[in-house]
């Protein structure tokens, strides 16, 4: 007989499902991120705030894939608009314009206050992708800037310097370019400058230095979907930009209707030039789109945006229109789930509920966490934020890497096998399944875990 290591006894079928896949998709996974040691737990069912493991164990689900199913597992609301949609439709897409794809456009349009026409892509990556483009193409630059600590997809130019290595990641106040995975061309580090987020001094002096070459910016609001950036920072980041020429572009993935129905841009009340969005705005089923300026936005049109183009650009892109395509953009089934999921959203009060569960959440874990002497904060906006088990202001990557996470993991592990799942070390994020009872369950697992790994 085979020996399997189950995370837990009654994890048995996880894990021997592992081995199988193991055999035919490398690691296991077919995300890394979905790995977890020693095995990762196969779902198989799920339902409002609940997901339902291969050996019939229950979770309260505060990953939701992601962050991406803000009103949790099969609301009966997304549920029908995707069968509607494709009963009517006759078809799951038409690979042609429909009229789904203005409906959408014009919602975000009403919602984000930096957009007045969009572009759908695939994915959140795709969308940022896509977004660097257009900075490009318009600026007529070479380079981009990110900042230490920010994902944007998993692609060459952006895999730079999200989680760096210590010893490569270089000065605090100009970090350097550290590639996060093999077979990223040097090409991608040459172009790209990396910043020190909440640091607006050393993050003026590089762009000073270096705007004749920059496109764009493009930053998370809230890094990791829960270090906010400071008001300060990010207003002074939007004139720094607009006088120096270098876009700025907004990764809302993760903020965009979850900090608010129109992002981080309505809380700050700033207008970035590009935006990227995902996660929610699909419903659950694969999705991203950019927004911006018509002036910026037009670049896209298959005439090329011939009279915007910047003089630097003219040259590069006289014959050329900035090319845009997939196969399932704009793809009439996921913006069906898209729009029920924001449909949903503006009811009055959706919002303020989702935000009041999770303050209670954050408050009653932090009492616990306090009660039985262990430093802790909870950081975050909205509806989703992140246990640090450490004192101290977390302000950007470097603030979190000096954290001591094995406490928090071992935590993690136990309240795994207490029915209470995210991925280890990772944020929390709600839905407006999860109910007061939820709340309260996940805040006895805690105690549970805690006493568990204090014996
Ligand atoms: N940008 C941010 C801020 C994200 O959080 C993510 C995904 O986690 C992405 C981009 C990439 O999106 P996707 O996983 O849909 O490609």
């Amino acid at each position: 007989p085979k020996e399997f290591h189950p995370l837990d006894e009654k994890m048995r079928k996880s894990a021997e499902l592992f081995d199988q896949a193991k055999k035919v998709i490398p690691g296991g996974v077919t995300a890394n991120i979905k790995y977890i040691d020693p095995h990762p737990i196969v779902m198989e069912k799920a339902e409002g705030s609940k997901l339902y493991d291969v050996d019939q164990n229950e979770y309260i689900d505060y990953l939701l894939s992601y962050g991406a199913l803000i009103h949790g597992h099969g609301h009966q609301s997304v549920y029908e608009a995707v069968m509607t949609q494709m009963q009517e439709a006759g078809t799951t897409i038409f690979g042609t314009p429909h009229k789904l794809e203005t409906t959408m456009a014009e919602k975000l349009i009403s919602l984000y206050p930096g957009m007045e026409m969009v572009r759908y892509t695939n994915s959140g990556l795709e969308a940022t992708l896509l977004a660097l483009r257009v900075a490009k193409a318009y600026t007529g630059k070479s380079k981009i800037a990110k900042f230490e600590g920010h994902y944007h997809g998993g692609y060459d130019q952006v895999l730079l310097s999200v989680n760096p290595d210590h010893e490569k990641a270089g000065e605090t106040v100009k970090p350097n370019p550290v590639p996060e995975s093999l077979g990223l061309p040097e090409y991608y580090q040459e172009n790209t400058i990396i910043l020190p987020f909440n640091d607006f001094p050393s993050t003026e002096k590089i762009l000073r230095a270096n705007s004749a070459q920059i496109s764009a910016i493009i930053m998370e609001p809230v890094q990791g979907g829960f270090i906010p950036a400071e008001e300060e920072f990010m207003k002074s980041l939007r004139s720094l930009t607009e006088e120096l020429g270098i876009l700025l572009i907004l990764d809302e993935v993760k903020t965009g209707f979850r900090l608010s129905l129109g992002g981080a841009q309505m809380v700050y009340g700033i207008e970035p030039d590009l935006t990227a969005l995902g996660k929610v705005l699909g419903g659950g089923f694969p999705v991203g789109a950019i927004g911006g300026s018509k002036k910026i936005m037009e670049i896209l049109a298959p005439d090329g945006g011939k009279d915007i183009l910047t003089a630097g650009a003219e040259n590069q892109h006289k014959h050329h229109a900035l090319f845009h395509s997939g196969t399932y953009n704009g793809h009439p089934t996921v913006l069906a789930a898209g729009l029920a999921t924001i449909e949903l959203l503006e009811n009055e009060d959706t919002m303020d509920d989702l935000f009041a569960k999770t303050k209670s959440l954050r408050d009653q874990l932090e009492e616990l966490y306090s009660r039985y002497g262990i430093s802790m904060q909870t950081i975050g906006l909205g509806s989703i934020f992140n246990i640090i088990l450490a004192e101290g202001e977390i302000k950007n990557y470097r603030d979190m890497a000096k954290v001591d996470s094995s406490l928090r993991k071992e935590i993690d592990y136990e309240l795994l096998k207490l029915g209470v799942y995210t991925k280890p070390l990772n944020r929390y994020s709600l839905s407006t399944a999860h109910t007061e009872k939820d709340i309260a369950r996940t805040v006895e697992a805690h105690e549970q875990a805690i006493r568990t790994v204090q014996n």
